[in-house]
């Protein structure tokens, strides 16, 4: 054996975890090189994060202003992104998500607040019942839970969702946001409070729209999206 197969080798032992992208030993999901390498989501909408060549309000946003105040997403939806989102929700790879939520935490940090975010609740997008089921574990309370610990932040399950929409992926935004009325109740108690509403990728902001007006009728002050990624584009 080679010096450096051996070096290999002894890193395998000791750092059981290989990089998803690039198969190196690392203690982590990603290795620190591939984790920095990710498409950071720089210039975009002030409100809903659309990607746009500089800072400002999307055409969306100007013509119609969401029931949501803002979102913020570490990454923008292309490049290794997709099969890492992917990996995690449908792989069940859950620490390569927490690691994902844990850059997420560090955003949040870097542009809230202290006191805004210290006053926060966490609040994840539900699965109905029946998705949650067949996946057996919610991707955005996940990604909630990591938030929670990583800034010390109250989780609160305060959304339903009544009718499963799996098949929402392959609809229109217009379909969506009409799909998306009415199919979420409040639960409990969000009245005055700064909501962080989490999912994992904010993709025409249907869902986001339609929790956040849920949420607004129920009280709350501000709501902003959370996600760990951005599409460039209201698909
Ligand atoms: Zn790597
Ligand atoms: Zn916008």
């Amino acid at each position: 054996m080679s010096i450096s197969a051996l070096y290999r080798h002894s890193l395998t032992l000791l750092l059981p975890n290989h990089c998803f992208l690039c198969d190196e030993p690392c203690s982590e999901s990603l290795c620190t090189p591939c984790l920095q390498a990710l498409p950071a989501l720089t210039s975009c909408c002030s409100t809903c994060a659309l990607p746009l060549a500089s800072d400002g309000l999307c055409g969306e946003c100007q013509r119609q202003k969401p029931s949501f105040d803002g979102c913020i997403c570490p990454y923008s939806y292309q490049e290794q992104i997709p099969a890492l989102i992917n990996q995690f929700k449908h792989q069940r790879h859950i620490a390569l998500g927490k690691l994902l939520a844990q850059t997420l935490a560090v955003k949040l940090r870097a542009t809230q607040a202290a006191d805004e975010l210290a006053s926060s609740v966490l609040v994840p997008v539900p699965m109905h019942w029946r998705g949650l089921l067949s996946r057996g574990f919610n991707q955005a309370e996940v990604i909630a839970q990591e938030l929670s610990k990583r800034l010390n932040l109250p989780l609160a399950r305060a959304i339903r969702k009544k009718a499963n929409t799996r098949h929402q992926q392959n609809l229109k935004r217009k379909q969506r946001l009409n799909n998306s009325r009415n199919l979420f109740v409040a639960r409990t108690e969000t009245a005055k409070k700064r909501i962080l509403l989490v999912d994992d990728v904010m993709t025409t902001g249907a869902t986001a729209e339609a929790i956040s007006a849920v949420l607004k009728q129920a009280g709350a002050e501000q709501v902003i999206v959370v996600a760990l990624a951005r599409t460039p584009k209201n698909r």
